[in-house]
């Protein structure tokens, strides 16, 4: 015998069947689940999304749509405020229950309280899960309940921890949809009033995330992850930040095929899954960091830094936008950025600190740009990443250890081969032209390098020194 008649599963940012610890709780304890998702109704320009990240959510919507057809039930889409669209389906399908996945980030959090307060006044039975990470902000803290701000401790404990397992594909939500559940259409671009940014993304859905998983583990990408996850030409890296950032995959079920491939492969091998585990953890750590100072949305989470000086140039940071600014390693990234959606983690690296220490940015900018254009745009990891590169976050790079860009270059792309991929007018340019300041146009219609590293890297290690004796 169930316990619920019926219940709600409030779909969010876990967009799949398998592996999916509310939807599969749900159906567990109740004879019938409706499926539901909430759209937003923002229009035309949000600081922290744009077309690409919304594009790639429909195409997760359809998916997720026509695989819940595919176990005889049908995805209810209501669009607005969560609170109020719930509220009105609760009554509608008169369910006992709500089920949830939590969300790691301040805003998911904000409105699932919310939701929960309706649920408490209307007496519906308010369930929530861990489901978008391994280990939740609360579980790894230091012994006195205090939270890490380093991540070679915090990772030492997140490790330790015993993994949850992968739950199983759910297989039916029993007939609660009815004809009288009325439901928006699927959303295009159109519903926030976007137009399609012509970025070429990756096919969305849980099917096409689950070969992009299987691949990776199954492939030598994974034994060779520690020794090749910093060539950004061709694919060293997982690929699986967008199919994480939309729940398409579940973290316990990669997290066991990682560990399962690991007991096939030899000890240096094994340095790949080691490598790559670790990364999970900083997804974590950065998720924690969010969790216990929300403030680093606002300002550096380094209070040494909050009164160093930022010009923020309108030009020069449209020429960054552009992958415009004569530095091909730099708009080398920020071009793939602008074609994909996505920029490989050493060219993210590379292009935030140039925009916060060659063109003196501030990394706010950067953060909001980065937002609006990455289908995987994760407020916690973007945040960390920026704060990282501009030396204000959270265990971040020591604000005087300023990457050089032309040998950033040099060291990860030495025969300039992902520069000509993104950059086409420098395919002819000879290899050793691609890695210093050029004199001369490289190539008509490419500039020459906006400013000059060595004299912008003065300045900053000036404006650092100076904000912090400003304290
Ligand atoms: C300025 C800046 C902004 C960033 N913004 C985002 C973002 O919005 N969303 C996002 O998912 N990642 C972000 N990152 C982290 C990292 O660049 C991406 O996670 C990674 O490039 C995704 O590619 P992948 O899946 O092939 O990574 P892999 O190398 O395969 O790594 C495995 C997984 O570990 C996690 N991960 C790896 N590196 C990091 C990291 N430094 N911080 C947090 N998690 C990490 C990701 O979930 C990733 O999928 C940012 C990094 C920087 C420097």
């Amino acid at each position: 015998m169930k316990k619920y008649k019926t219940s709600l599963h409030w779909f969010r940012r876990d967009l799949r069947l398998v592996d999916n610890a509310g939807l599969w709780n749900a159906q567990q304890m109740s004879e019938q689940v409706v499926p539901v998702y909430v759209l937003s109704d923002w229009k035309k320009k949000h600081d922290w999304t744009g077309p690409n990240r919304q594009a790639f959510l429909c195409g997760n919507l359809q998916s997720l749509a026509k695989n819940l057809e595919a176990i005889g039930s049908r995805l209810v889409l209501r669009c607005g405020s969560a609170e109020r669209e719930l509220e009105k389906l609760l009554k509608e399908t008169k369910a006992e229950a709500l089920f949830v996945n939590r969300d790691p980030d301040p805003f998911g959090k904000e409105v699932e309280g919310k939701v929960k307060e309706v649920c408490e006044r209307m007496g519906v039975a308010f369930h929530s899960f861990k489901d978008a990470v391994l280990h939740e902000a609360d579980e790894v803290v230091k012994g006195d309940g205090s939270a890490y701000r380093v991540y070679t401790p915090y990772s030492k404990v997140w490790l330790g921890l015993a993994k949850p397992e992968p739950l199983p594909r759910v297989k039916s939500l029993g007939n609660a949809v009815g004809d009288n559940v009325k439901s928006e259409a699927l959303p295009t671009l159109a519903h926030w009033g976007l137009e399609e940014s012509g970025a070429e993304l990756p096919e969305a859905g849980e099917r096409a995330a689950r070969e992009r998983m299987k691949n990776f583990v199954g492939s030598r990408r994974l034994p060779e992850y520690a020794e090749k996850r910093n060539v950004p030409f061709g694919m060293h890296s997982s690929g699986l930040s967008p199919d994480l950032r939309y729940g398409l995959i579940g973290i316990r079920e990669l997290y066991a095929r990682c560990r399962k491939k690991a007991e096939e492969m030899s000890t240096g091998e094994r340095k790949g899954v080691e490598t790559y585990v670790k990364e999970l953890g900083w997804r974590e750590f950065y998720m924690a960091v969010l969790h216990f100072w929300p403030e680093v949305l606002e300002t550096d989470f380094n209070p040494e830094f909050r009164n160093v000086r930022w010009d923020s140039d309108e030009a020069l940071f449209e020429a960054w936008k552009a992958g415009m600014t004569g530095f091909p390693m730099v708009d080398a990234g920020m071009r793939q950025l602008l074609a994909t959606g996505w920029m490989h983690n050493r060219l993210r690296m590379i292009v935030a600190m140039f925009l916060t220490k060659d063109l003196h940015c501030h990394w706010r900018l950067g953060e909001s740009f980065f937002m609006q254009q990455l289908i995987d745009g994760e407020i916690a990891s973007n945040n960390g990443g920026w704060q990282w590169s501009a030396g204000t976050g959270a265990d971040a790079a020591p604000y005087f250890r300023i990457q050089n860009p032309w040998l950033q270059g040099k060291r990860f792309d030495p025969d300039g081969m992902y520069i000509k991929k993104w950059i086409p007018e420098l395919k002819d340019v000879p290899v050793e032209r691609l890695h210093e300041p050029a004199k001369l146009r490289l190539a008509k219609d490419y500039p020459l390098p906006i400013v000059d590293h060595h004299a912008e890297r003065d300045k900053t290690l000036e404006r650092f020194k100076q904000g912090k004796e400003k304290r």
